[in-house]
């Protein structure tokens, strides 16, 4: 077997150390030989350059970069986002496990080199569909969703061919576990505490996609990634809650047969799944047991009491730069949140704002979409309530 080089960028997060995982158990098949962090875990990260004996480092300063180099004497350490792109076209399959939009550099750098990219990092391919779409085609490139549902649907399309369009589905339900306040009244939401907010009822996640679970923005981050990931308007992309998440999401064809992919909730199987295409890694990651009882149960959501999800329908119908807009506008909001600046419901009503302030850009350009991004985090950022 030819190993495959692995550069995992976004390392010491959750999806980086679940990666790991999948690593540890395939030795002979991948050889980690890159990785890279943010800066908050600079201790992890030297481990997992120990561990996997990695010399290629990425990290976003110059004072990191002599840190690294001090305790492991002998590396390439790279610094930013130029760090990251060069990490991005170095390896076979390049794992995008950054948040947020920091993680753009490495998106667009690995499709450009034509490598196989296991994206996890939705923020990148949201704000930039339409420059991701004229690099995806590269010889040799390939995007792979790591994002539960969008493997999930990626798995239940095979056969399904993309060439005519997806004539025959006629809509992808992506499943919702509803996050921690599914079913909460009016009231109850008004006394959300930043705790609450940050347990989520069936996954473990970093701590940005956890808040945007419980606000329901990322289901509309996904909605817009199912979007732009297979091509399929925004007007054929649904979404179901699902309590359990053992459905991870389903694709409805032409003639009423509903294809599902079903798992226990564990990131470890869309990783291996990327990893692994074509082949499937034989470690049972989410094997269900159908000797116990197991109900599944779904029903619509409450757009009411979670207005994130019509507002990522409307950045769609908007177009432009508005899902960036309102991505980073997302980010500036769960940061302010999360330092305690502002309430859990003003999360959104800050995005909302923000997207009501919109400045029309079409996306032609790598700098148009940066001054957007860099524009709609000053608007938002205006938008706090002091
Ligand atoms: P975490 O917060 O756990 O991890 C984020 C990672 O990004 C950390 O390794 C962090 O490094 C790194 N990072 C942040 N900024 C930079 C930067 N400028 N350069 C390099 N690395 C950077 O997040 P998650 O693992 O939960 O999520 C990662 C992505 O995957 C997100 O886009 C999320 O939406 C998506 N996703 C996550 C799922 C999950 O189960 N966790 C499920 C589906 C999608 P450090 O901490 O060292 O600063
Ligand atoms: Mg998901």
């Amino acid at each position: 077997m030819s190993q495959t080089s692995v550069a995992l960028l976004g390392a010491t997060g959750s999806i980086g150390s679940q990666t790991l995982e999948v690593l540890r158990r395939e030795p002979e098949r991948f050889r980690l030989t890159a990785i890279a962090g943010g800066g908050g875990n600079i201790e992890r990260l030297i481990a997992i350059a120990r561990e996997f004996q990695v010399l290629q480092i990425g990290v976003p300063s110059n004072e990191l970069r002599e840190v690294l180099l001090s305790a492991l004497p002998g590396s390439h350490v790279v610094v930013g986002d130029e760090g990251l792109k060069e990490l991005a076209s170095s390896a076979d399959t390049i794992v995008n496990a950054v948040v947020g939009f920091a993680g753009l550099p490495v998106t667009l750098a690995a499709l450009e080199a034509g490598k196989r990219l296991a994206l996890a990092n939705k923020e990148s391919l949201i704000a930039a569909a339409p420059l991701v779409e004229r690099v995806r085609h590269t010889p040799g490139a390939e995007l792979l969703p790591i994002d539960s549902e969008h493997c999930a649907i990626h798995q239940a399309l095979a056969g399904a061919s993309s060439a005519t369009g997806y004539r025959d589905v006629r809509r992808l339900i992506l499943t919702a576990s509803g996050g921690p306040f599914r079913g909460w009244t009016s009231e109850a939401l008004d006394g959300v505490t930043k705790d609450k907010a940050l347990a989520h009822p069936t996954w473990t996640m970093g701590p940005k996609i956890t808040i945007d679970s419980s606000t329901l923005m990322n289901k509309g981050l996904e909605v817009l990634e199912a979007s732009a990931l297979f091509g399929i308007g925004v007007d054929r992309v649904d979404v179901v809650i699902h309590p359990q998440s053992i459905v991870h999401s389903m694709v409805e064809y032409v003639d009423g047969s509903v294809i599902a992919q079903l798992s226990k909730p564990d990131m470890r199987l869309p990783i291996a799944y990327c990893l692994g295409m074509p082949e499937r890694l034989d470690h049972a990651w989410g094997a269900l047991d159908f000797r116990e009882p197991l109900t599944l149960e779904f029903s619509p959501p409450d757009l009411t009491n979670f207005p994130a999800l019509p507002l990522a329908y409307e950045a769609a119908r908007i177009g432009g730069v508005a899902p960036a807009w309102m991505s980073a506008a997302n980010e500036v909001a769960v940061a302010a949140f999360l330092a305690d600046r502002i309430s859990w419901r003003q999360i959104v009503e800050v995005v909302s704002l923000t997207l009501s302030r919109y400045e029309p850009v079409g996306l032609t350009s790598l700098s148009e979409l940066l001054e957007a991004d860099a524009r709609a985090r000053q608007v938002a950022t205006a938008n706090l309530p002091q």
